[in-house]
């Protein structure tokens, strides 16, 4: 399933905070390839028409929902994030954007990668961190529309609300870990639904709905154990396996 379709139309010359970038590489950009093994993109309100045009598939990003532990780039660490930040996801298992071709070094989506993409400078960071926290595309941006999936949406965020899940592994009490458990299940048992009944195809469901209850809690579990530094970043694509 794509997003709910709107107008296509011509994308927007790049602005950030109403200065004009240039949305070519620097001429000391050495197309080495280093940023994109980083990890896709989280994308923004400048992106949307990506989405909506079919540039970018919805089943090649992933969410991260509010209360969720991410890597931030700006400021190099693991930050629990205030908003959901929706992203591209990463391909067999390892960070690289998923557009990233290896063999030729380059984006498949060069002239119309998403707005990190055209400012990153690895030689001046400051321009990524002029736009990263900005006007960040969320599901409701792109959702919202859609009736019925947006109410089931909204739902599960309130079922297997991660803030919620943290303050609950922090209690270390039985009745604790039985809500725990129940989320954990609600999940599983919606996801087995929207693609048995549903007939959604399961590469949906990490922007439909997050990265797995389950997942979610094991990396806060492990978070917790390492004082709240974890060891490294979850990778983007992480599987119930990992
Ligand atoms: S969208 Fe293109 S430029 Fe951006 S990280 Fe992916 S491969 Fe690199």
């Amino acid at each position: 399933m794509q997003a709910a379709v709107v107008a296509k139309s011509t994308r927007a010359p790049l602005l950030v905070n109403g200065t004009s970038m240039s949305s070519t590489a620097s001429p000391s950009c050495l197309r080495c390839g280093e940023c994109c093994r980083k990890g896709g993109p989280a994308l923004h309100s400048e992106d949307r028409l990506l989405v909506v045009d079919g540039v970018i598939h919805t089943r090649h990003l992933f969410t991260i929902r509010s209360g969720e532990t991410a890597w931030d780039p700006v400021r190099g660490g693991l930050v629990q994030v205030p908003e959901e930040i929706v992203k591209i996801k990463g391909c067999d298992g390892e960070w690289t954007c998923r557009f990233f071709d290896a063999g030729a070094s380059a984006c498949r989506i060069h002239a119309e990668r998403p707005l990190e993409c055209r400012v990153l400078e690895c030689r001046d960071p400051d321009r990524l961190a002029r736009v990263y926290g900005e006007r960040r595309l969320g599901r409701s941006d792109l959702l919202s529309g859609v009736e019925g999936l947006w109410e089931l949406i909204r739902d599960h965020d309130r079922r297997c609300d991660c803030n919620r899940a943290r303050g609950l592994l922090a209690q270390r009490r039985p009745e604790a870990e039985r809500e725990l458990s129940e989320m954990i299940r609600y999940d599983e048992e919606l996801r087995r639904l929207m693609v048995g009944r549903g007939g959604l195809e399961p590469e949906m469901l990490e922007f439909l709905l997050g990265r797995p209850m389950a997942l979610v809690v094991r990396l806060m579990r492990r978070e917790g154990e390492t004082g709240g530094q974890a060891a490294e970043a979850p990778p983007p694509a992480l599987t119930e396996d990992s």
